[in-house]
């Protein structure tokens, strides 16, 4: 199933804007030797995930794992902090986010289709 199909699938789904993100959130960029340094992104990407997970972390051990609207918030942006630093690695290797994720969606639909979502393995 190509991701046409599944977008056209999918009711109510609109169109991904996800390269319109990761031009626009590029032009934000500010580190040394931009456009040819993908390992400050990765290194940002796993600071940034380190962010949300601490954030989840405390609400376990301060709230007793309940999540309030303003940790939410909190939570929302480090995932958005997330989402720069793939947008930015993804710049640097010069790979699509709208084909990423389509083609994520195609792997992930077909894995479905053929009942193969559980187990382990890329190439499933
Ligand atoms: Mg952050």
């Amino acid at each position: 199933m190509t991701y046409s199909e599944i977008y056209h699938s999918v009711k109510g789904a609109k169109k991904m804007i996800f390269n319109d993100y990761q031009k626009l959130a590029f032009t934000t960029a500010q580190y040394p030797n931009i456009g040819e340094n993908p390992i400050y992104c990765i290194l940002g990407l796993c600071g940034e995930t380190g962010e949300v997970a601490e954030k989840i972390k405390k609400v376990i051990r301060d709230n007793n794992g309940k999540f309030t609207q303003e940790k939410i918030i909190e939570i929302e942006k480090e995932l958005g902090d997330v989402l720069w630093y793939i947008a930015a690695l993804a710049t640097e290797l010069n790979l699509s986010l709208d084909d990423i994720a389509s083609k994520n969606l195609e792997k992930l639909f077909s894995r479905k289709k053929r009942n193969k979502i559980k187990g382990n393995g890329d190439n499933r």
